[in-house]
């Protein structure tokens, strides 16, 4: 995609601090950092929102959390806990759109909404 900030990350066209990389998903620090460890794990086929997911793409979800996981005990954190959230869509609070995983630990973490 063109213009996805994501893409040009994935790319390398715009620096991030890679966490994981392998040929379907990246992970890398949020630039923006709402726990002292926030790491966004997304696939590297642009794919809009968790809504735009086709059955196609079954596997590569399931991939993404053991990833999530693999991520998270390489951060140390595995142990004491993480959580993970999508935002989709506009009341969804979803701000780039490339679905992405966002995992935050490192702290205990504020409110549940659910
Ligand atoms: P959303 O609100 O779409 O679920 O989350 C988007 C996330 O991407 C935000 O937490 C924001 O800080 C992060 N983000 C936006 N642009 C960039 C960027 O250029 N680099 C990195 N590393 N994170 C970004
Ligand atoms: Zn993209």
């Amino acid at each position: 995609m063109e213009d996805c900030i994501f893409c040009k990350i994935i790319k390398k066209e715009v620096p991030a601090d890679v966490v994981y990389e392998d040929d379907e998903i990246i992970a890398f620090k949020d630039i923006q950092p709402a726990a002292p460890i926030h790491i966004l794990v997304i696939p590297k086929k642009h794919i809009a929102s968790l809504a735009q997911l086709t059955k196609d793409d079954e596997t590569l979800i399931g991939r993404i959390y053991t990833v999530i996981n693999e991520v998270a005990s390489k951060q140390g954190v595995k142990e004491r806990g993480y959580r993970v959230i999508v935002n989709c869509g506009e009341d969804g609070g979803q701000e780039v759109g490339h679905l992405h995983f966002h995992l935050l630990a490192g702290k205990k973490l504020g409110e549940k909404i659910v």
